[in-house]
């Protein structure tokens, strides 16, 4: 029998597998997934129904209808995403037609890839066309403005760019409950491998924007916002919006900071991530290729 290759949550309340590999890899760079991971991209594996199985209670999985054609999951408890169903990849049906008994069934579940430990290497970056402007895309896979023709996947509209009238840079949660704004320019961004990032932001890796603690205000929804602090961690600590599951900033008055998931950002912060940390824990399955400074372990200096 194959191996399974397993994936987790941060907290560690929900749990999957499958065998197998998985029929397509993607990085996504639309909105959706920006702001469901707080991230730059999110790294999805498809997997049929016959390779994936939970190996854990599913209680603490909650649902948030993203659009017409997806429904996404994540940890209540921490706010990771996990695995969630879709239907219709033209690849997934070619492919079970192959192999499977039930060929008539092209379901199949997405499962985040940085909740898992050993993955293979995406096939390509989908919806490039909404790359945010303070990150600059990794690795030599072909991108595409939308899903790769072969999928059969419609391309699907992402989110309207909104401009609001504020001097402010303005972000908010994929739901649209909580909306925040930065009343500070950014300190830094930086790009973190470590793997709380990796499992918390359940994808490659976190993108974190730093501004001093009075240098975020939350204009509403504040109230829709949970934490989870991993146990055994000094500072780490997720935040994200109840309804969606969207990563949102977190105000550490101990560090006197605030931390923003850049995904979260509705406008263009005017800053670039400037750097690469914890890159001895980087995801086997990522490679950086943007030239941008690379730190082995944590930051020189903060
Ligand atoms: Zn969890
Ligand atoms: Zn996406
Ligand atoms: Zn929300």
């Amino acid at each position: 029998m194959n191996e399974e290759n397993t994936g987790r949550c941060l907290c560690g309340k929900v749990t999957w597998a499958f065998s197998g590999e998985p029929f397509a890899l993607y990085n996504c760079h639309c909105r959706m997934c920006q702001k469901i991971h707080g991230a730059a991209f999110g790294t999805y594996s498809f997997i049929h129904d016959n390779q994936f199985r939970w190996t854990s209670s599913t209680d603490t999985v909650t649902h948030y209808v993203s659009s017409n054609r997806l429904t996404r999951s994540s940890c209540s408890v921490c706010g990771s995403v996990v695995p969630f169903r879709g239907s219709g990849h033209a690849k997934s049906a070619r492919a079970s037609n192959d192999g499977s008994t039930d060929n008539t069934d092209n379901n199949y579940w997405c499962a985040p890839a940085g909740c898992h430990d050993t993955m293979r290497k995406p096939d390509c970056n989908i919806f490039v066309s909404d790359n945010a402007p303070w990150h600059k895309i990794s690795g030599n896979q072909p991108q595409h403005d939308a899903y790769p023709p072969e999928s059969g996947n419609p391309g699907v509209k992402g989110l309207p760019t909104v401009t609001r009238p504020d001097q402010f840079v303005r972000g908010s949660c994929l739901c649209g409950d909580v909306e925040f704004r930065v009343t500070e320019p950014f300190k830094l961004a930086r790009n973190c491998h470590c793997s709380r990032c990796r499992y918390g932001r359940s994808t490659a890796h976190a993108c974190n924007g730093f501004v001093s603690y009075d240098g975020v205000e939350f204009i509403s929804g504040e109230n829709k916002l949970r934490e989870f602090k991993v146990p055994d961690a000094q500072f780490f600590t997720q935040v994200f919006c109840t309804t969606c599951s969207s990563l949102m900033p977190r105000k550490d008055a101990g560090r006197g900071i605030s931390v923003i998931p850049m995904g979260s950002l509705d406008d263009d912060p005017g800053i670039q991530t400037s750097d690469h940390i914890f890159t001895n824990h980087m995801a086997g399955w990522h490679e950086i290729t943007d030239g941008l400074v690379q730190h082995p372990e944590g930051p020189p200096s903060v």
